[in-house]
């Protein structure tokens, strides 16, 4: 415990909650311990990335542990592969039961981004992933009449608001075991109160038997805490560096 205590300080990992699971040091680490398949492995050295940093050394193995994290670490620490990496895993391959990991973005070039860092990671893998474009492409690429051949969704949230209040709903979230809010911190601002309402309504259509979420965010925001702590199951937080930068 205090090997884990000492290398939590080295790489500035700050974390809080109860039955934390450990960091890992490489992601062959990954492997070893928790069997990520070796194509993984491949994509993530494809990807140039050779150690993990510090968010994805915590926030991944907490992620595979099944717990909802809050997670703070700066721009450009890699939360993209930090909340990716462990859903990859966790859904093992493609199936047909509809969207079961959900990635909510604020800005659309946001959501075309972890979209693309989504298909190198999951290359060879056989997942289906994608955002949404128009309503009426939507609907027909994802409505109750189509096969239900998709894994993973990422999007801005108005959109996928809109889809899943239509009579019956374009999208069905009632398969989603991940629940991604990526920048949350964005979603919550002052001014921004459209946000939390499309995000309570895709909080609630999200309602199958085992939800677990994901905060990520580049700066800590009261506001996300106070969501999180009212909306999130016994969560880990995770902050890199110091909680208030
Ligand atoms: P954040 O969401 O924290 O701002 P990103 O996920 O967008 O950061 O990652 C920033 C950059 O770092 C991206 O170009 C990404 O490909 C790269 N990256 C992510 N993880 C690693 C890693 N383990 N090693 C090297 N580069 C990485
Ligand atoms: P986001 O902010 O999530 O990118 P948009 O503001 O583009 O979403 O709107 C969401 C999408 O949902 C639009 O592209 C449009 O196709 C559809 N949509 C939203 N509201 C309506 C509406 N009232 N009637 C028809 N389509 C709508
Ligand atoms: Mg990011």
């Amino acid at each position: 415990q205090e090997k884990i205590n000492h290398f939590r300080n080295q790489h500035k990992i700050n974390v809080y909650g109860t039955d934390i699971p450990d960091p890992v040091e490489s992601f062959q680490q990954l492997c070893d311990e928790h069997v990520f398949s070796s194509k993984i492995i491949e994509n993530i050295s494809e990807s140039g990335y050779k150690a993990p940093t510090p968010i994805q050394m915590q926030a991944v193995p907490v992620m595979l542990a099944g717990r909802d994290i809050m997670a703070c670490a700066p721009t450009g620490s890699g939360k993209t592969a930090a909340f990716l990496l462990p859903i990859l895993h966790q859904l093992k391959g493609p199936r047909k039961l509809g969207f079961r990991a959900l990635v909510l973005a604020p800005t659309r070039e946001l959501a075309q981004q972890t979209y693309r860092e989504c298909l190198r990671l999951s290359e060879g893998l056989g997942f289906r992933v994608h955002i949404i474009e128009k309503a009426e492409t939507a609907r027909k690429k994802f409505g109750r009449k189509t096969s239900q051949k998709f894994d993973i969704l990422i999007t801005t949230p108005n959109r996928l608001v809109y889809l899943i209040q239509q009579e019956p709903p374009v999208i069905s979230l009632k398969n989603i075991e991940w629940l991604v809010i990526d920048e949350s911190d964005k979603l919550f601002e002052e001014g921004k109160l459209g946000f939390r309402e499309q995000l309570g309504a895709i909080y609630k259509a999200c309602d199958g038997p085992s939800v677990r979420r994901a905060m990520f965010s580049a700066t800590f925001a009261h506001d996300v805490e106070e969501w999180c702590k009212l909306h999130l199951d016994n969560v880990v937080q995770v902050y890199i560096g110091a909680r208030n930068s």
